[in-house]
This record gives structure tokens, C-alpha cells and sequence, in this order.
């Protein structure tokens, strides 16, 4: 049952090729901050590999045929993309699923104020985060105002050299002694994550305001009034690049690798997809997972569904009972990351079915909390099937839990598209320090789970 470790396998040139798809993947990360930027990323990529947008075509009533390759950007900020098999569309398709959402600090929709001649942005947070980290280090504002007007102004300010940062500020240690006391949880608490955005006074009317210079700035650099905070939609995320670890350069820090250490490979798999795959192939890339799935872009929405109807009728399986079967006959991997041991924190895990960096594609049969309450649990059969298709491929993989028995737990999307009774699994990537500001996968894992995930697309097939 030992698992060996990926990098054993490859050679000067293998390892070349794992250096290169980390350094497209980073440059990913590195302009894919926010769901919207990392679907603007899809799109683009999308067209450059030659994939046609599907609600154009179904608006044409354009039939599609075996080759044919087509993309959706959905609100811009969830993605799809399909290869269209040999075989009937009704066998089902093989599909990767992954989020491109990430926890952050969101800004309230009436954020600005002032205090003791400081500026500040208000914010609610954005999935499951330690409140602790995101205090005392550069941040960056990324996202939109969309105004009246009906136009959108686009905004990534904090990554550039040039560019100012923003922060949060913690107490000092010399006045932190009740602090120091408190539980982790309590440390830093909700309504403290104030972010820091000017300190000059400027003068407005009978008085001097920071936070009218502020808005002067915005006013003039951007376009933006005070009331257009009411419709935009904007992230704080640490600020700066995705960086190499270690002396060996085998690991990467970066914010937002779950999940976007999937969906990149998930998304490449399909861009890539060389010929005609024998079953359909398809990607999703989905907003919301961090807090739920909720939401019109979350996989708990019926976009995914309507989405493939809107395929399928195009595609030659027209109809309710066509779009189910499509759908219940299909083979998903939902990708998404697994904890990775951690030897700091190892009583934390139970070290047989965790999940070690370095030995490739993490199988979660299950996740879930509290005797796998809320979790998909993979058929057996499905699972053979999966082993098979990595074996063959030579691709490393393991199989894990989420932690100890009890200890905690979580969900990924697999369950919702488990609805449709198709097989689903979920199958990612190793990281540690998960949810931190910046946290932790090894190279070797990403490629294997490119390597996988295309394996996945060519070899699966109806069980
Ligand atoms: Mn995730
Ligand atoms: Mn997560």
C-alpha cells in the first residue's frame, strides 16, 4: 500500500516540463486573483486554442459535430468548456470540475470611513479564513464597479511595483497582554478587519477629510463616486506574486491555490485536448464553492445544468430525457484540494489515508464532517475504473481523508453534481497551510494532476 513519491519518476527532461507547467500555472495565479479575473484568463485562453462561445452558436442554431470545441462565460465569473466526442453524447461525458473562488476579504457595500485622520474600507470575509492572518501584510484591491451607466470599471491595484498596497493593522505586542489571552478565534475578530486606504488630509469645504481625498483619488484616477461602492464587487487579497520554496524550488507558495491548483490543470486539460476525444469532454470552473456553492454561479445553481442543455441540444440529444441521461451516465472528477500532511501538525491527521505533497493526485473517496455526514462517497466500481486509467497512464496518485476521524471536516461540489447520478470523485492536489494567506503545493503534484486529468478526459468511459 506504500505510495512512492512523483519525483522519483522523472528525469532532466521530465523535470523540465513540470518547471515549465509551474511557471504558466503561476503566471495563472498571478493574474487570477478573483474568480472574474481568472474566467477573463479561460476566456481568452479558450479563443487562443480555438473554442467557439456555445451561447453564439445555439443562438445561430448552429449544430455541433465530433471535434468541435465550444466555451461559455457564464457572469463572468464561472466557465465551461466542451470537446465534442465520437460517441453519443447520451453515454455521458467526462468532466473536471474545480472552483476558482478563493476566502478573501470582501469590501461592504457602504465601506468608507474615517477615524482619527485614517481612511478606511469596511469588509465582511469571504469563506472559512484564521481572521489572525490577514493582519500586518501588504494587501491588494481587485474587482469591479459597475455603474448606472451600465459600464465596468475594472480595478487591480497593489500588484504592480508602482502600485500602493493596503493593511490591516494588528496591536502591538508591548500593549497586546489581554490580547495574548485571547482564544485564536478571538483574536482578530470580524468587525476589526478594517482596511488601512489613506492618512492625508485634504481640504473639503470648511474642512479638512482624508476621506475626501481619498475619493478625489478615486474620482480621478478611476471614474468612481462614493455611491458606485453600492454595485461593485471588490476583493482584498494579499498582495505580490507566487513565489518557489525551498532550496530545491520544488514547492510553490501562492494565495488562491485552492482551487485554482486544479482548475488551471482542469482547464488546460481540455484546451489541449489533442483530436477527437472518443466521449465528450467538458471543464467546468465554478464560483461560490468557498461559501457553499450558493449563489446563480455556484455549482448548487442550475447553471451547470442549463449550460449542458444547451450543449446537448446542439450537440444531437435533444430533450429532457436525452439532457438526463447525458448527465447520469457521465464520469466527473471534482477537483479540489486535500490537506496535506503536515509534520508540524501531525496529530492532526491519521497518516495511513492522509495526503503527502510530493506523491501526486489526492482520491478523496469522501469528505464530509462527523461520519461522512454531507459527503458524496464514490462508488467502489468508479474508483476501480480510476485506478486503472492512472495506472496505465503511469501517473502517481493516493487515496485520502480530509484529517483524523473527527477532528473537523469539509465539502467540496462533488455531491451536487452527484444529483445527477452521475459517478463523481474527488480528486486533487496536496496543500498545506490551506486557506492561509499564501499557501503551499509542490510542483510535482500540479503536473501529475495535469497528466491525470488528461488521462481522465481520453480513457474514462460509461461503467
Ligand atoms: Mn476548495
Ligand atoms: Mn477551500
Amino acid at each position: 500500500m506504500e505510495r512512492k513519491n512523483a519525483w522519483a519518476k522523472y528525469d532532466a527532461a521530465g523535470m523540465e516540463k513540470i518547471e515549465a507547467f509551474a511557471r504558466n500555472y503561476c503566471a495563472f495565479l498571478d493574474n487570477g486573483k478573483t474568480e472574474r479575473e481568472c474566467v477573463a484568463q479561460a476566456v481568452k485562453a479558450a479563443q487562443d486554442a480555438g473554442f467557439i462561445d456555445l451561447m453564439q452558436a445555439a443562438k445561430e442554431g448552429r449544430q455541433l459535430t465530433a471535434g468541435d470545441k465550444v466555451y461559455v462565460n457564464w457572469m463572468n465569473k464561472s466557465f465551461m468548456c466542451f470537446v465534442v466526442g465520437r460517441e453519443p453524447l447520451e453515454m455521458g461525458m467526462n468532466i473536471l470540475g474545480a472552483h476558482i473562488d478563493s476566502p478573501r476579504l470582501d469590501v461592504k457595500q457602504n465601506p468608507l470611513y474615517e477615524e482619527s485622520e485614517l481612511a478606511y474600507l469596511d469588509t465582511h470575509y469571504y469563506g472559512g479564513i484564521k481572521k489572525y492572518q490577514w493582519v500586518a501584510q501588504p494587501l491588494a484591491l481587485h474587482g469591479v464597479f459597475c455603474k448606472k451607466d451600465g459600464s465596468t470599471v475594472t480595478v487591480a491595484i497593489g500588484e504592480d511595483a508602482a502600485d500602493p498596497v493596503f493593511y490591516i493593522t494588528d496591536l502591538l505586542i508591548h500593549l497586546a497582554q489581554e490580547q495574548m489571552t485571547k482564544t485564536a478565534a478571538k483574536v482578530i475578530e470580524g468587525e476589526e478587519l478594517n482596511l488601512l486606504i489613506g492618512g492625508k488630509p485634504v481640504q473639503d469645504e470648511d474642512k479638512a477629510s482624508v476621506t475626501a481625498g481619498v475619493l478625489a483619488i478615486l474620482k480621478e484616477k478611476y471614474g468612481v463616486e462614493e455611491e458606485d461602492f453600492l454595485s461593485a464587487e471588490l476583493e482584498i487579497v494579499p498582495a505580490g506574486k507566487a513565489r518557489d520554496v525551498g532550496f530545491d524550488r520544488s514547492l510553490i507558495a501562492a494565495y488562491g491555490h485552492d482551487d485554482r491548483v486544479c482548475a488551471y490543470p482542469s482547464m488546460q486539460a481540455v484546451l489541449d485536448f489533442e483530436g477527437v476525444p472518443a466521449y465528450t469532454v467538458c471543464a467546468v470552473l465554478t464560483d461560490k464553492e468557498e461559501i457553499g456553492s450558493v449563489g446563480a454561479t455556484g455549482m448548487d445553481s442550475r447553471f451547470f445544468e442549463n449550460v449542458v442543455a444547451e450543449f446537448a441540444d446542439l450537440a444531437g440529444a435533444k430533450g429532457d430525457l436525452a439532457l438526463r441521461r447525458v448527465l447520469k451516465n457521465s464520469r466527473m472528477l471534482s477537483s479540489d484540494v486535500s490537506a496535506g500532511f503536515d509534520p508540524n501538525f501531525a496529530a492532526a491527521f491519521e497518516k495511513k489515508n492522509a495526503a503527502f505533497l510530493g506523491r501526486g493526485v489526492c482520491f478523496n473517496k469522501y469528505t464530509g464532517s462527523r461520519g461522512k455526514s454531507g459527503s458524496n462517497d464514490a462508488n467502489a466500481e468508479y474508483i476501480a475504473q480510476l485506478r486503472r486509467i492512472l495506472d496505465d497512464a503511469e501517473v502517481a496518485f493516493q487515496t485520502c481523508e480530509l484529517g483524523r476521524v473527527d477532528l473537523g471536516g469539509g465539502g467540496t461540489i462533488a455531491y451536487m453534481c452527484a444529483k445527477y447520478g452521475m459517478n463523481v470523485i474527488d480528486a486533487g492536489v496536496a496543500v498545506l497551510s490551506m486557506h492561509a494567506p499564501y499557501e503551499i503545493i509542490s510542483k510535482v503534484d500540479l503536473y501529475e494532476a495535469y497528466l491525470g486529468y488528461c488521462a481522465f478526459l481520453r480513457d474514462a468511459r460509461p461503467l
